[in-house]
């Protein structure tokens, strides 16, 4: 067997294994905890707010109902996509996590337009401000997002689920400080609009935030090719297996976060080699390029089956 690292870079260990190390009972638990932290969070600060009567509060306490909706679908979007593949869906539901992440973008997209929103109505208004109140709820928060951060900050790498209720507490985290700096602002200076300011720019971060969580999951339905594949170099990593004479209809798509598939029709030499190839070629795709699955059909000729727009060559 020739030596193809030349070629492409080596995927690391759990990269090619399909999934995270940390596994879908794992990152289930870590969002269950997760949940019950923020919620319970939620109803002290929204307490919290009504109390003070303070507006900023009871909208960070509304951002803070938003992580846990974002870890709510999340966690439902988890278990359904470890359910097995069957006959009816030969793929399983693991794209319940996609369609979980998209949902978590646009949730957070709206939370945008709604802090833009709130903020612009603010400015040059005059309003009263407890900052006790406001100091008590952003520590609290401060609390509660940073174990929920060390919870779940190692599986939102490799799990775009997670990415989104990652966002989430971003968000509520970010939420926290600024309260807390404008509390500061408005008992040094008395300056109230700097509470809208913060909370416009703060708007922005979430924004383009809900942006990539979008994009993201829109590239997987549009069956993009994934951005870790470069099907030029696989073509021509595959061209090079001896007794390969041309690949074509190549098809690389993202079944879920961290499994790629990929699809080809080689074109053989003679029938003689056909088996060594195919394991050559199967071999290369999983181990050099971290394909979680592919097809390859060997042939003598290319037959035009109708789909030639579908032939990037
Ligand atoms: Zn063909």
């Amino acid at each position: 067997m020739q030596d193809h690292s030349k070629h492409a870079p080596k995927k690391s260990g759990h990269k090619s294994g399909g999934g995270s190390f940390h596994g879908i009972n794992a990152d289930a638990r870590i969002l269950k905890i997760t949940g019950w932290l923020t919620g319970i969070y939620f109803i002290i600060e929204l307490g919290l707010g009504f109390y003070s009567q303070s507006i900023a509060v009871i909208s960070d306490a509304f951002h803070t109902f938003s992580a846990v909706g974002g870890i709510l679908i999340a966690f439902v979007a988890n278990r359904i996509s470890g359910k097995a593949a069957s006959v009816a869906a030969t793929y399983g539901f693991k794209r319940a996590e996609i369609i979980g992440a998209l949902l978590n973008g646009i949730f957070l997209l709206l939370m945008a337009v709604y802090v833009l929103y709130m903020g612009y109505t603010r400015l040059g208004k005059e309003f009263e401000l407890p900052t006790n109140i406001m100091f008590l709820a952003a520590f609290g928060g401060l609390i509660t997002e940073a174990i929920a951060f060390k919870l779940i900050y190692q599986s939102q790498k490799t799990n775009m689920n997670m990415k989104g209720a990652y966002w989430h507490i971003m968000q509520t985290f970010i939420g926290s400080i600024l309260i807390i700096i404008a509390a500061v602002v408005i008992k040094l200076t008395g300056y109230t609009p700097i509470d809208a300011i913060l909370g416009m720019a703060f708007g922005l971060v979430l924004f383009w935030a809900s942006y990539k969580i979008i994009k993201d999951a829109l590239d997987i339905f549009m069956q993009t090719v994934p951005g870790d594949v470069d099907i030029d170099k696989t073509k021509a990593a595959l061209l090079d297996i001896p007794g390969v004479k041309s690949v074509m209809h190549l098809h690389a798509w993202v079944l879920t976060s961290n499994q790629n598939i990929f699809s080809a029709h080689i074109q053989i030499e003679d029938q003689k080699n056909a088996e060594d190839i195919l394991r050559k070629a199967e071999t290369l795709l999983k181990d050099e390029y971290g394909f979680y699955f592919s097809t390859l059909q060997l042939e003598l000729e290319h037959r035009d089956m109708g789909a030639e727009d579908l032939n990037i060559g």
